[in-house]
């Protein structure tokens, strides 16, 4: 997973907050408490089935038998094996019977489900929420100079809170789900919109310029987020006008003076792969021996072959198992003065790959021959999404699916490159196909043509 996102899943969580799933129906949605047992996380499987139908249990010695409507569930105190609506299947982790109550292991419940309400389910595994029969709220926003405007599928009633420079909205019972993770925006009231999802909810957060609050309106459809009324200031040290800095003229850039570095010869044109984390930092648990340093490895030594295969020599922040610091990749891309930078990451969350390039502002300058650190990418930044959108077109084409995103994602601001990062989740329900060869290979097959189709473009702006 990129580290901008896991910060924020991370970000809302109160530390002592106890477990919820939430479960989105397409007529009813609820939460239910998650418990542990040695490590792992259950839930009680009749709550779970109440809300939509005749549910009952009855407990014998060790056995369990669970009556839905028609099926039936047989379960076995501390038992893997199990049968459900006639079919046998073998449980993540053992069946407990506490107090005559089934606690099933959380990852076990979309196949549960799935099997007694004969419909399909969707888990964000992460943020515990699972969805049933395509139950989903999308939403779209709509920003002007006067406010923003998010549009939802279905009527939402999110909590709404405001702190400093945040506006925050939180979705406990609507299904609210979303492909973008943060919405780069450049407006005078708003600078970001962020979604992320976390304990059984999802949650929307506008980071403002100036104070806003949020309005319903068509019936619970939109949410119109505008300027607060100015208050009465009491302090004179907050003055109106340092809250409210809307000029419009930019200061316009000085063309840089040539510098050594652009008037030295072009370097051979070479691709720096990262695959992410690495030694001391696994990356995400993809799955319980799966972690994503080694996928990551893997997928860039394929990568590697790949642009091989093209005449297109590359060179890597690490070919082990070993820790290297974020900054220290993105100052290897920038010693060797490579062409292109591809950081290579892993994730549960959604299907197919996902495109990320810097969030920063392409405008800044340098303001002399030096790069600026922190802001290495800005002169590079159209030409990453110029790339980012030859990957995108180059997925598609191969029916991978894909979206293309922005985020101040480390280390790709530090990096005076064309630089992008590719998150690859898996193809489908099954977690471990984001370690198959044949997945991987596909995907790196698609990069290394998109390579060659845009490294005309990436030498013209070197
Ligand atoms: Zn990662």
């Amino acid at each position: 997973m990129v580290a901008v996102l896991l910060l924020l899943l991370l970000q809302p969580a109160p530390s002592a907050e106890e477990k919820q799933l939430s479960i989105y129906g397409p007529r009813v949605s609820y939460s239910l408490p998650v418990s542990e047992h040695k490590g792992q996380d259950y839930v009680a499987l009749l709550e779970a089935l109440e809300p939509f139908g005749n549910v009952s249990a009855a407990s014998e010695g060790q056995k369990w038998k669970l009556r839905f409507n028609n099926l039936e569930g047989e379960f076995r105190q501390n038992a893997l094996l199990t049968k459900v609506a006639g079919r046998k299947f073998e449980l993540p982790a053992p069946f407990v019977l506490e107090s005559n109550r089934g606690l099933v292991p959380l990852r076990s419940l979309p196949t549960i489900l799935a099997l007694m309400l004969r419909t399909k389910t969707e888990y964000h595994e992460a943020a515990r929420r699972l969805f049933l029969g395509g139950a989903a709220t999308r939403f779209t926003t709509d920003l002007r100079e006067t406010g923003l405007s998010v549009n939802f599928s279905a009527p939402v009633n999110p909590l709404i809170s405001t702190e400093p420079g945040k506006l925050r909205m939180t979705f406990t019972r609507d299904p609210v789900v979303s492909n973008a993770y943060i919405l780069r925006v450049e407006n005078p009231l708003v600078s970001s919109i962020a979604f992320s999802e976390n304990n059984g909810r999802a949650e929307l957060v506008v980071q403002e310029r100036v104070p806003l609050l949020a309005k319903f309106a068509s019936g619970g459809k939109t949410i119109d987020i505008v300027p607060a009324p100015r208050e009465e200031q009491s302090t004179p040290s907050s003055a109106a006008p340092a809250a409210a800095p809307r000029t419009a003229e930019a200061p316009i850039a000085m063309p840089a003076p040539p510098t050594l570095q652009s008037l030295a010869a072009k370097p051979p044109f070479m691709v720096m792969l990262d695959a992410g984390h690495g030694g001391d930092d696994p990356g995400v648990l993809l799955s319980e021996t799966l972690e994503e340093k080694g996928v990551t490895l893997a997928f860039a030594r394929r990568l590697r072959s790949e642009l091989q295969n093209h005449g297109i020599s590359s060179l890597m922040t690490r070919d082990a198992d070993v820790t290297v610091p974020l900054e220290q990749r993105a100052a290897m891309a920038d010693a060797a003065r490579v062409a292109i930078f591809v950081s290579l990451h892993a994730a549960l969350e959604g299907r197919g790959v996902r495109v990320y390039t810097a969030m920063i502002n392409s405008m800044t300058s340098k303001p002399s021959g030096f790069l600026p650190w922190d802001t290495a990418q800005a002169d590079y930044v159209l030409t990453s999404r110029a790339l980012a959108d030859i990957v995108k077109a180059e997925l598609g084409r191969r029916e991978i699916p894909n979206s293309e995103l922005c985020a101040p994602l480390k280390p790709l601001n530090n990096v005076a490159a064309a630089a992008i990062a590719i998150e690859v989740s898996p193809s489908g329900a099954d977690v471990g196909s984001v370690n198959a060869a044949v997945y991987q290979q596909r995907i790196a097959a698609a990069l290394a043509e998109a390579i060659v189709v845009g490294r005309s473009r990436v030498e013209a702006e070197r």
